[in-house]
């Protein structure tokens, strides 16, 4: 049975001082929740103070990005076991952002994906299209190839390891990142059905378990409806993730999903 999965993705916001006072009520937020895990991926200066204060909470903490190699001459680049040393277990790969702002690929992603499996880290994929590629109703080659392009860099061992590590998806329609507007459940359902059935053609099993969070303007007034969807299992949560009380009632409502597909195991 899936658990739901909310992952918070503060972008390039925060200081010492503002994170600090957004920690501390999202701990005390979420305290009493169980049925659900619950991660923010902060900006890399502030994974230590993250893992200074979210350590023995039931909040995990992760990268945004991170790069293929273990060690050597990439300057500003951040190696998996960087990450891991900072205590963090999942990383973000392949956000529209970074596709769009950063020149990565379904290249780049493929071998981020690899590094990231290979150090220990749980990586979460994000695919997703832009606004003319949904209006030319290209949705499902758009997400088709960007999940492709990671797949098929992985061979029989990297791919258990990855099932392992407990690998996510996160479908994230661009037109609906940042925008206020929302793919609607049933489109998000669609989506998602899609991604997993694409997984299922290679493993029927893996396909049962993997998540799939939805991301793109979630709120806590719309993420009852989407996370009760069959295939939706949680949600990726950018602004609204900068906000305590908004990210703590995001939260709550995948604590209390318990779906028939989404059951607490
Ligand atoms: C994101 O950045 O991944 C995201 C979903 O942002 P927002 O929730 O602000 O649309």
């Amino acid at each position: 049975m899936r658990r739901n999965l909310v992952v918070g993705n503060w972008k390039m916001h925060g200081d010492i001082k503002s994170n600090q006072i957004l920690l501390e009520s999202i701990i005390e937020g979420l305290r009493d929740f169980k049925n659900a895990d619950y991660v923010v991926c902060v900006p890399n200066p502030y994974l230590f103070q993250a893992r200074s204060l979210l350590t023995n909470t039931n909040i995990a903490w992760g990268g945004q990005n991170v790069n293929q190699h273990e060690q050597g001459a990439f300057t500003g680049a951040v190696a998996p076991h960087m990450l891991t040393d900072l205590g963090c277990t999942y990383v973000l790969l392949g956000h529209s952002e970074r596709r769009n702002l950063f020149y990565e690929t379904n290249l780049t992603a493929a071998a981020r994906f690899d590094g990231a499996i290979k150090g220990g880290l749980t990586p979460i994929l994000c695919v997703g299209e832009t606004l003319a590629e949904h209006e030319a109703g290209l949705t499902e080659v758009i997400v088709a190839s960007q999940m492709d392009a990671v797949m098929a860099t992985l061979g029989e061992q990297e791919f258990a390891k990855a099932m392992q590590l407990n690998m996510v998806f996160a479908y994230e329609p661009v037109w609906a990142i940042g925008t206020g507007k929302t793919a609607s459940p049933e489109q998000a359902q669609l989506v998602h059905q899609f991604i997993r059935n694409r997984i299922a053609r290679r493993n029927a099993d893996a396909a049962a378990k993997v998540r799939i969070i939805y991301g793109g303007s979630v709120k806590a007034k719309n993420a009852a409806e989407l996370f009760a969807m069959p295939d939706v299992d949680g949600g990726l949560i950018g602004g609204a993730s900068l906000r305590a009380d908004e990210f703590v009632a995001i939260c709550q409502v995948a604590n209390n999903v318990t779906s028939s597909a989404c059951l607490t195991e």
